[in-house]
């Protein structure tokens, strides 16, 4: 649920550079030797700013080198090695920084989260997620509250949570006259999670959406009842529904508030999934405001079906003057269906389905027709960029490959294309293979570990079992060669995913929501930290800058409060961060 413009027409047209170009300058600028002018000052100058010691130092490069210490200079690597051998370099201004024998990974990269959307979960949502939420009823009296003290007419939007029918006691989720009676003088949306939402009466009106129409402007769609009346079930209106940010959220976002939270957790990148009418501000953000403590590599949405994603994507990068360590427009997402915790992802089968919700033999809802998918992965490819195609059910996904193959088999260059949610409900062997054959010419996917603890059960409320126990095949997505990207997706859905620890423990102990599931697909935790360091890199194009510890990379690092691979699995998830290092600077301790 989330920005109601599809406003990449009239995005501020700031004059674009190529973020390429300039990093790659900036990089050999920190590894060159400078001018002498003096031997003192060529000395000084190349002194590191700061050497880490005592280490237990993961590096996660080609080799799975270890180290004990890094030097660093102008935020990047200059040098790692054991202590005696960094601690040569020291100069009279050199800072040292020690690790107190602690293990420390490269800097965790989310490689998929909606930072703007977690403002307003933050902000401006009434909460009535489960399970501090536990019933319909106690979910109505927190909006009846919230309205109580909204004026008229506002819009008040309410976060469940995806499959939360199935969790709230009365396994289902308050209607349209129940959301009529709690906020008669409101427009009221409820959120559940991304893809489904209930809309009361008046918050129908608002959207156009009357007797006989189920098509909303901008990819949504209503559900009508056996007379054609709406039942207020509405799903994908991510971009129909106005939750309009002010500048002031918008500038904490991108500066202050927000990158506190994911720093906490170790992470020092992320791929920060945007609608594009909230740009132009991040735009400004980037351009004005000091570098954030957090790396953003931008994608960037128009309306959920991409029918008005331009075709040229000039307007979407960084104005001249952005720092490009910091900030880079990377790609363009489309959702090509909805999402099976809701059931409206795109499926073969029919759902088990929920009468007051679902049309008859659900099987899901097609948000983008295949000519616009193409579309979409032709227009990123052609400037260079990465396309997201979320692609949650298993028809969706054969659609997605489709477009990616069409591409892909008539390139001749490498280019970036990415399927997010691959496999997470599903996966037939079919689309591995398909997959394993694209990787090599530059497909990546992006999953989600922690749903493992928040999905499984759900999945098999949703679907058939024989559907629901391919989902979050891991172990055989990375014997495919697939590198999976983790992503929190905060907040596509939940609120309180952003741990990565917990999603670790997920992915190597198989410890779900429904017990001990597929315990076979399990990975190793080298193979946990990497899909959120070195394969997340790959997935943005950043591996040359990102990912692992290696000379002439950005100095981000995670030191941790207990050694990861010394540890019982089953303590990974109490793991946390001792500090989080963006550009060889402490920013979280
Ligand atoms: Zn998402």
């Amino acid at each position: 649920m989330t920005q109601m413009k599809c406003a990449c027409h009239g995005l501020v047209n700031f004059s674009s550079h190529s973020p390429n170009t300039l990093r790659r300058s900036l990089l050999k600028a920190a590894i060159t030797v400078p001018a002498i002018t003096s031997a003192t000052t060529w000395a000084a100058s190349h002194d590191p700013d700061t050497v880490f010691i005592n280490g237990k130092i993961t590096t996660l490069d080609a080799a799975h080198s270890t180290a004990t210490a890094i030097a660093v200079k102008q935020g990047r690597i200059t040098q790692l090695g054991d202590d005696a051998t960094i601690r040569k370099l020291v100069g009279p201004n050199t800072r040292i920084v020690d690790f107190k024998g602690k293990r420390v990974v490269p800097g965790f990269i989310d490689a998929h989260c909606h930072p703007m959307e977690t403002i307003y979960m933050q902000n401006d949502w009434v909460d009535a997620r489960y399970p501090e939420v536990p019933t319909v009823n106690a979910a109505l009296e927190r909006i009846q509250a919230w309205a109580n003290k909204t004026e008229a007419g506002k819009w008040i939007f309410v976060a469940c949570v995806s499959a939360s029918q199935n969790k709230f006691l009365e396994k289902r989720l308050p209607n349209r006259g129940e959301l009529d009676r709690a906020a008669p003088n409101n427009p009221v949306v409820l959120a559940n999670g991304t893809h489904m939402a209930v809309a009361n009466s008046m918050a129908l009106k608002m959207l156009g959406v009357t007797k006989g129409i189920s098509k909303l402007k901008h990819g949504g769609s209503a559900l009508l009842d056996a007379t054609g009346e709406p039942t207020g079930v509405l799903t994908d209106v991510q971009a129909d529904v106005p939750t309009t940010p002010t500048v002031e959220e918008m500038r904490d976002y991108y500066s202050t508030g927000i990158q506190k939270l994911w720093n906490q957790y170790g992470f020092t990148s992320v791929l920060a999934i945007t609608p594009s009418a909230a740009l132009p501000v991040m735009q400004h953000v980037a351009q004005h405001a000091k570098p954030p403590t957090l790396r953003y590599t931008v994608s960037v949405w128009t309306s959920s079906n991409a029918h008005d994603m331009p075709e040229d994507l000039s307007g979407f990068e960084m104005p001249i003057g952005t720092n490009p360590d910091f900030y880079r427009f990377g790609g363009i997402k489309d959702w090509v269906d909805g999402e099976n915790d809701c059931r409206t992802g795109y499926m073969y089968e029919a759902y088990i389905g929920h009468a007051e919700t679902d049309p008859p033999g659900n099987k899901g809802t097609l948000v983008t027709p295949q000519t616009d998918i193409d579309r979409v992965v032709r227009i990123a490819a052609k400037q260079k960029k990465f396309s997201m195609l979320h692609c949650s059910g298993d028809r969706a996904m054969d659609m997605g490959l489709t477009a990616i193959e069409k591409l892909m088999y008539s390139n001749k260059g490498n280019t970036l294309a990415r399927i997010e949610h691959f496999g997470m409900f599903q996966m037939k062997a079919s689309q591995l293979e398909r997959a394993r054959k694209l990787k090599p010419r530059g497909l990546h996917i992006s999953i989600q570990p922690t749903w493992l603890l928040e999905l499984v059960k759900a999945d098999f409320e949703n679907m058939p079992a024989a559907v629901a126990k391919t989902g979050f095949q891991f172990r055989k997505m990375i014997d495919a060669g697939l590198e999976p990207a983790a992503g929190t997706d905060m907040t596509g859905i939940y609120m309180g995913n952003i741990n990565p620890f917990t999603a670790m423990y997920a992915s190597v102990t198989r410890n779900s929501d429904r017990g001990v599931f597929q315990p076979e697909q399990a990975v190793s935790v080298t193979e946990a930290l990497s899909m959120w360091t070195i394969w997340a890199a790959r997935s943005i194009g950043e591996s040359k800058l990102k990912g692992s510890l290696e000379i002439g990379k950005y100095a981000d690092m995670v030191v941790l409060s207990d050694d990861i691979f010394v540890i019982s699995q089953d303590k990974i998830k109490d793991l946390t961060v001792a500090s989080t290092i963006v550009n060889g600077e402490v920013v979280y301790s």
